[in-house]
Order: C-alpha cells, then sequence, then structure tokens
C-alpha cells in the first residue's frame, strides 16, 4: 500500500489524483491532503478519503473545517505551516505537488527534505527554483516523477536508450484555443475564450498560460531542469489533436514517442506506481478513429511568451523566478479581466527587461526575486495604464 500526501486536492490535478487512488483502493491510501480555500470540497474529500490530516489555506476557515469535520478523525491545520506538514506528513511515502504557482515552493522543498518521493505537477517550483529543487532532491536522495504529461512522456521515452545517446526533447503544444488567430483577432480575444482550452480541462491559471503558449516556455524550462538538456536541445512542436504527448530524438536519428488519450489520470497514475503500470487508467487510443496527427512550428511572433521562456533559461539565475512570477500576476489581472490578452507578454517582457538575474543559494533569496518580480509586474500594468479595451 503506497501512502500519498496531495497538496492542492482541490485543484484539478488535486482531484484527478483523488480519483485515481479511488479506482485503486488496494494501492493506494490518501494519508494527507491540503487545498486553497475551497472549504466545502475538502470538507467532501476528507469524508471520502478519511485522511488524519488536512490543511486549508485561511486560518479561519480551518476553524470552521474543524467543526464540520468533529465526527471524523482528522487534524485540521492552516497557513504555509499546515501545507508544510501535509508535505511532510510521517506516514506518507509519496507527496503529490499540485498547488498552483510559488504557493507550491515551500512545501515541496521540504516535502523532499523529508525524503518523500514527489509527484510533481506544480511545473513552477522548476522555473522558479530548479537548481535548489534539483540539488536537495540528490541530496536527500529523493525521487521526482513527473505529472506534467509532456514530461511524464520524455520520462517514457528515455527508457529506450541511454541519456548520452539522446540528441534532443521533442515538447508536444496543443497550440491551444488562439492557434489558428490572427494578431488582430488576437486584441479581441476575451477571457471566456481563453478559458476553452480545445483538449484538457484544467485549472484557469495553466489554461491561460496554454492559451499564450506560455506554459509551454514554462515546460521546456521544467524539462531543462528534470532532465539535464541544454535549451538548444529541447524543441516545441504544435500538434493540435493532443494524442502524442511528447518525443526524444536519440543521436542515430530514431525517434521514441509516448501517445496516448489527453487525460491527466495517466501521468498520474504512472507517477504514483512507478515502474509499474495499473490496468485501464485511460481510455483506450483509437488511431484509427483518429485517423490524422498533424504537427507544425509554434508561431513566435504571435506567441512571444515561449522565446521569453528560453530567453529567460538562457539568462539563468533568477530570471526564470522573475518570468514566473510576473506571468502569475498577469494572468491574474486577466483573470480579473482587467488587462487584455497581449498585455500579458508585455508584462513579461517589461519585467524581465527591469531585472538583473542574480543567482539562487537559498529559498529566501529565490522568494525575495519572487516578490520582486510580483510587485514590479503590478508597477507595469499600473504605470503603463494597462487595462481592457475592447
Ligand atoms: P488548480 O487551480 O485547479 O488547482 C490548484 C490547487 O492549489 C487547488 O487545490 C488550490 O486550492 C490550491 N492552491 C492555490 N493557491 C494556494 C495557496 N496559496 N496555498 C495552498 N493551496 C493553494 O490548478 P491545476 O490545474 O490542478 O494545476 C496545478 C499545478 O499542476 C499547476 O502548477 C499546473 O501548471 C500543473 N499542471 C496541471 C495540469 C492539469 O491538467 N491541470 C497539467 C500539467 C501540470
Ligand atoms: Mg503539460
Amino acid at each position: 500500500m503506497k501512502k500519498i500526501a496531495i497538496l492542492g486536492s482541490t485543484g484539478s490535478i488535486g482531484t484527478s489524483t483523488l480519483a485515481v487512488a479511488e479506482q485503486f483502493p488496494d494501492r493506494f491510501k490518501v494519508v494527507a491532503i491540503a487545498g486553497g480555500n475551497n472549504r466545502e470540497l475538502l470538507e467532501s474529500q476528507i469524508r471520502r478519503f478519511r485522511p488524519s490530516l488536512a490543511a486549508i489555506a485561511d486560518a479561519k476557515a480551518a476553524e470552521s473545517l474543524r467543526k464540520k469535520c468533529n465526527d471524523m478523525k482528522v487534524r485540521i491545520v492552516s497557513g504555509v505551516e499546515g501545507m508544510i506538514e501535509v508535505a511532510t506528513a510521517e506516514a506518507a511515502d509519496i507527496t503529490v505537488s499540485a498547488i498552483v504557482g510559488t504557493a507550491g515552493l515551500v512545501p515541496t522543498i521540504a516535502a523532499i527534505q523529508a525524503g518523500k518521493d514527489i509527484a510533481l505537477a506544480n511545473k513552477e517550483v522548476l522555473v522558479t527554483a530548479g537548481e535548489l529543487v534539483m540539488a536537495e532532491s540528490r541530496r536527500w536522495n529523493v525521487r521526482l516523477f513527473p505529472v506534467d504529461s509532456e514530461h511524464s512522456a520524455i520520462f517514457q521515452c528515455l527508457h529506450s536508450g541511454q541519456r548520452g545517446d539522446v540528441k534532443r526533447l521533442i515538447l508536444t503544444a496543443s497550440g491551444g484555443p488562439f492557434r489558428n488567430h490572427s494578431k488582430d483577432d488576437l486584441t479581441k480575444v476575451r477571457l471566456a475564450e481563453a478559458l476553452k482550452h480545445p483538449n484538457w480541462s484544467m485549472g484557469r491559471k495553466i489554461t491561460i498560460d496554454s492559451a499564450t503558449l506560455m506554459n509551454k516556455g514554462l515546460e521546456v524550462i521544467e524539462a531543462h531542469w528534470l532532465f539535464g538538456m541544454a535549451p538548444e536541445q529541447i524543441k516545441v512542436l504544435v500538434h493540435p489533436q493532443s494524442i502524442v504527448h511528447s518525443l526524444v530524438e536519440y543521436r542515430d536519428g530514431s525517434v521514441v514517442a509516448q501517445l496516448g488519450m489527453p487525460d491527466m489520470k495517466g501521468p498520474i497514475a504512472y507517477a504514483l506506481s512507478y515502474p509499474e503500470r495499473l490496468p485501464d487508467v485511460s481510455p483506450s487510443l483509437d488511431l484509427a478513429s483518429i485517423a490524422t496527427l498533424t504537427f507544425q512550428e509554434p508561431d513566435r511572433d504571435l506567441f512571444p511568451c515561449l522565446g521569453y521562456a528560453y530567453d529567460a533559461l538562457k539568462a539563468g539565475g533568477s530570471m526564470p523566478a522573475v518570468l514566473s512570477a510576473a506571468n502569475e500576476v498577469a494572468v491574474r489581472y486577466f483573470l480579473e479581466e482587467k488587462i487584455g490578452f497581449l498585455d500579458v507578454p508585455r508584462v513579461l517582457k517589461l519585467a524581465m527587461e527591469a531585472h538583473a538575474p542574480v543567482s539562487f543559494k537559498t529559498v529566501d533569496e529565490v522568494l525575495k526575486a519572487d516578490l520582486w518580480a510580483r510587485r514590479e509586474a503590478e508597477k507595469i500594468i499600473a504605470d503603463r495604464g494597462l487595462r481592457i479595451a475592447y
């Protein structure tokens, strides 16, 4: 029986993780869960999965959750300390890191330092502090299993050969809902359209990141840290059907791909059960009915966020953290319908231009750069008078 702690249990990845645990009750036991502020969902998850520990972000919400759950044997904690308790829960063998954004960094590092294997969905953790996270994982002899579908695919494809024989990684991208838009069309994009991802149902932030291609940019940086590849060895291809989840090209010219229906339960289950494969996790792939798989180069002029991620990776040090934090702010403003779709890349570019990268030795230094970038992004939005204009 593998015991699981879940950070972000009320989110898209969190609920899919619980669905996997529910499908295989003889294999997985959920021992600790943490959610942001959805008290009702957290309570129903506690009733259903009976973890001994649960965390909620807000202390007041924790109080009312405690009252609601007083008929069960569960300890309710709150705040960052609470997230850390869940991440490091003594009973857990593996911690699923599925909080969105930098908020997941401190608990994820705590889990690593407590010797927990990590099923990593939260890509911002690696984008923001990749060098530190990888160094801590080595130091505590912890394994990071990718949950992001592209990285799970690469992880699987890498089993076909030796690391030294890998020529490059090819990450696929759906291209998002605006793949065929013109620049003029993009100026008129509304929030509701940006939230309609063609193939995946995900949290709001990553859905917007997919529409701007920032998500793929963040994934390039994630792949760099997970697989130790140089930026020039990581290529992105738009593949609108989202069936080929990613590919590895070996030096002999052979290319190994991983395919499957777009369903996050696949990569989640693989991260939890590796090296074993569990039965009937995702629907079977019927290639004859899909019939056509297409690939094209991403349009980097129309979607500059992808290029910014390569620029940040090459600049190194704190630059990817600044890109990621400024993006969190810009996406929040876009989600609140305060700035337009094309303002998002604008904010990122200006924040990066205003930053001189430094190298990180501690998590506190990472958090300092993160805070600087958030303030800078807010300032850019205010100073430039960025606001939505349809
Ligand atoms: P989501 O918004 O659906 O869920 C986020 C979770 O984090 C929720 O449980 C929320 O309550 C919690 N949370 C948010 N802020 C918090 C805070 N300050 N403190 C504590 N908890 C907080 O997001 P998601 O789509 O599940 O994505 C989670 C992560 O996984 C992201 O980093 C995303 O990039 C990554 N990811 C998601 C998918 C997907 O299919 N959804 C695929 C690949 C990677
Ligand atoms: Mg992905």
